[in-house]
């Protein structure tokens, strides 16, 4: 490709800390799709992003029930883009303000940054819908301080159960309500269900398992998945209903408290613990930075993902309402976030070379859902062929294994399965907040550290 053009250099009233060709904000699926390619063609990248790794959302409900280690989830930005160091610089910090009008960043420690393309993809934050006790009481599961925040908290709230039961009170139990019964709600409740069924009955007492634990998928929708066709959803369904689960289908969530949750039907679900996969919106940064933001918070992207209004600015991913070629909505999906980080690192060498941008080609190749060992549903390509069961399972393993970055994260997963599948043991433990532990280990005189999800 050409010469790359200097960065027009300012006055610095905004106390610019270093000009770049292109900032990133974010390091996910799309920022960093980004910075690889454009740090392959030699263009000069900040990458910016509140950790200095990037972080496999998909998996994430697997870190939090102790099947997979947080280090399969997370891989170091620098490990990732270490082929592209001499022309992309990577700085782990929050950003606290985006202007999008002058394409500056500006991160907590005061320090700004400015590119003469500005890329946004800073994902997505979990919505509450303004439900009354939702963010103060449930456990969201969108990154990995959140997965394990819940790891801990389920292994301490197990441990409870099995230590009040054994010393008093034969009513104890373990009580958790999935809110959300998309394909995030689903798998999380499967697997914790899962988990309950082979790990707790295993290490505890299938008695324990089957009297004291009890998981929920509650949502307003009534049916599971509700993206997927009836097919789909009848089988996972019946799946999670063979697995224990409870559905609480048809009926919004009203109230959140710290021992149960209300519908808006009037049922109350006695839950310990309430995980929220109930709802996204865009992150925050979006509105203050200029832009104008449309569905989920999100802002409307053209067609070859530049903002209408701001020249020389990309939203991507989860940040942005991207249209395929016939105008239908893309969802929040790791592909989307993948391939428009592809197309518009694709457009900004264009711009650069003084070419004109083209339009964002989307590749479908649909979409799946595991419920447990063995047991998943896909819907496949535009024409959506399906699959359940051990094949759509062993679809979901590789599509998975395939979107992990990283070697030793592939390993690892691929190590995890299948010593979960061969021996229903899971000793990835993970405590995050000691005081739950503590908690835990002040209550009961059976607890062992490592507990029931562990070896
Ligand atoms: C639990 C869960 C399960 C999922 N399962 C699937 C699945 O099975 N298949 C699938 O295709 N998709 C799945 N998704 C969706 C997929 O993960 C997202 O669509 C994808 O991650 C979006 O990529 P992104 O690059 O837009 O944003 P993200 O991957 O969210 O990356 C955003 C980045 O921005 C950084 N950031 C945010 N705010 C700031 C700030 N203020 N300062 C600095 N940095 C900041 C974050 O740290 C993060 O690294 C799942 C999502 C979740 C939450």
């Amino acid at each position: 490709m050409g010469k790359i053009p200097d960065v027009e250099k300012e006055t610095s009233d905004l106390h610019v800390t270093k000009d770049h060709a292109v900032v990133i904000v974010g390091g996910g699926f799309a920022g960093v799709a980004v910075a690889k390619r454009l740090g392959r063609a030699g263009v000069d990248v900040l990458l910016l992003d509140q950790n200095s790794y990037h972080q496999f959302q998909p998996l994430l409900y697997q870190v939090a029930t102790s099947q997979i280690a947080v280090s399969t989830v997370a891989r170091p930005l620098r490990s990732i883009l270490r082929r592209e160091r001499e022309h992309v610089s990577i700085r782990a910090a929050r950003v606290d303000a985006i202007d999008a009008a002058n394409k500056t960043v500006t991160t907590v420690d005061g320090l700004t940054y400015r590119g003469r393309f500005l890329v946004v993809a800073s994902g997505a934050e979990p919505n509450f819908f303004n439900t009354p006790g939702a963010e103060e009481h449930a456990y969201p599961l969108y990154s990995i301080d959140d997965a394990t925040r819940l790891s801990s908290a389920l292994l301490g709230a197990l441990e409870r159960a099995s230590a009040t039961r054994d010393a008093s009170n034969e009513q104890a139990k373990l009580a958790v309500a999935v809110v959300g019964a998309g394909p995030n709600g689903v798998e999380t409740a499967g697997a914790i269900a899962e988990n309950i069924r082979y790990v707790v009955a295993k290490y505890h007492s299938e008695r324990f398992a089957a009297e004291s634990c009890e998981v929920h998928l509650v949502d307003m929708v009534d049916t599971v998945l509700p993206p997927f066709s009836k097919a789909s959803q009848k089988y996972t369904r019946t799946q999670l209903e063979n697995l224990g689960v409870h559905l609480h289908l048809g009926s919004a969530v009203s109230s959140v408290s710290a021992t149960e949750i209300t519908l808006a039907d009037g049922t109350t679900i006695t839950a310990g613990i309430v995980i929220w996969a109930g709802g996204l919106k865009a992150s925050h940064l979006l509105g203050p930075a200029g832009f104008t933001t449309g569905r989920g918070g999100r802002v409307d992207v053209n067609p070859d993902l530049t903002v209408q209004g701001f020249p020389g600015v990309y939203v991507l991913g989860d940040t942005a309402n991207i249209t395929d070629a016939k105008g239908r909505g893309l969802p929040q999906l790791g592909s989307v976030a993948k391939q428009s980080g592809n197309w518009a690192a694709k457009n900004i060498q264009a711009e650069l070379c003084g070419k004109p941008r083209s339009d964002f080609e989307f590749l479908d190749m649909g979409y799946m859902a595991m419920i447990g060992r063995g047991k998943s549903v896909a819907e496949l390509t535009p024409r959506r062929y399906q699959l359940q069961g051990p094949l759509a399972f062993l679809a979901w393993l590789g599509v998975h294994v395939m979107l992990l970055s990283g070697w030793q994260q592939k390993i690892g997963a691929v190590v995890s399965w299948f010593r979960d599948y061969l021996s229903r043991s899971r000793p990835q433990v993970v405590v995050h907040q000691p005081e739950v532990y503590e908690q835990t280990r002040r209550h009961g005189p059976t607890t062992e550290p490592g507990g029931p999800t562990g070896d």
